[in-house]
């Protein structure tokens, strides 16, 4: 059966009121639509840990910097709702935008130290729109679990950032990244690649499955930098925003690998900004 869809906060919350009436455990998965197998598990996690599972779709325009970005952001909400008849949600949020950020809207929650770096260098008030949105969500589901995906790993950390700070009672957990086939990381913005493009994506992961390996063999990110740009320019891609080893906890930039280091990368592929991060 498909999911209901609720684009109204009051019926959200008549619904959440009747589940915690009920002593039921609510998940949250929360999503900008285009749902693909990255999505999907998020969604199936949920499912195995809560009693009830909220999926919501708003493509957040305060989260991106580009307007054309945000026009060209892949819109499919008939194709999503199909795609979790399986995995038996119960319901899926799809907030008219009034219901986000109704006229008069003036509160942005803005978490710092950690959106300095890696994304958050490169677009300006992306993590402010990101935070201000979800925690929107937290409170305008209630939920107890919510549901992200370590693709996006430094929203990850911001979320559970803010989630602590602000006490918000919601435990954030964090899901493996999923990949096509060919070790590309799967992304709505794949989508947007042409078919020669799509062909050239995987060598992302590629190289930075190598560093890992170079990494793990004790060489450092002063070395191995630069000629992995190289690799990635040379395969078409025209533009590394960032290619950088950091902690994973607090991301304070590496050299050498040590526990807990992540590798991260952002560039850009025939227009389409591409990110990726690995475990070292
Ligand atoms: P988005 O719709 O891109 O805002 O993503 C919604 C949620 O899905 C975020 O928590 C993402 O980190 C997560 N997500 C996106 N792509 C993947 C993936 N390939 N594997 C796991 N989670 C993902």
């Amino acid at each position: 059966m498909i999911a209901p869809i609720e684009r109204r906060l009051s019926g959200l919350r008549a619904q959440t009121a009747a589940w915690r009436k009920a002593g039921e455990s609510i998940g949250v998965v929360p999503t900008m639509g285009a749902l693909h197998q990255g999505h999907l598990s998020l969604a199936r996690a949920a499912r195995e840990r809560c009693d009830r599972v909220i999926v919501t779709i708003f493509v957040n325009p305060k989260q991106f910097n580009n307007p054309d970005d945000l026009d060209s952001y892949p819109r499919t909400e008939g194709d999503d709702a199909k795609k979790l008849e399986s995995i038996g949600v119960d319901l899926i949020y799809v907030p008219d935008p009034e219901q986000i950020y109704p006229n008069g809207f003036a509160t942005t929650v803005s978490v710092s130290g950690l959106t300095d770096m890696l994304c958050g260098a490169d677009r300006a008030g992306h993590f402010d729109g990101v935070a201000t949105v979800v925690t929107k969500l937290f409170l305008q589901t209630q939920a107890d679990f919510a549901f992200f995906g370590e693709k996006d790993y430094q929203q990850l950390q911001v979320v559970r950032q803010l989630a602590r700070d602000l006490d918000i009672p919601i435990e954030v957990i964090g899901c493996p990244t999923i990949r096509e086939e060919d070790g590309l990381a799967m992304s709505s913005r794949n989508l947007l690649l042409s078919d020669r493009s799509r062909i050239k994506a995987p060598v992302l992961a590629e190289v930075m499955e190598d560093m890992r390996d170079q990494l793990q063999k004790g060489e450092g990110m002063q070395q191995i930098t630069e000629p992995a740009k190289a690799r990635l320019l040379a395969a078409g891609f025209t533009q590394v925003d960032y290619l950088e080893l950091r902690d994973g906890q607090n991301l304070s930039l590496l050299d050498q690998s040590l526990p807990g280091a992540r590798l991260f990368a952002a560039a850009w592929l025939a227009g389409v900004r591409l990110i990726d991060n690995i475990a070292v």
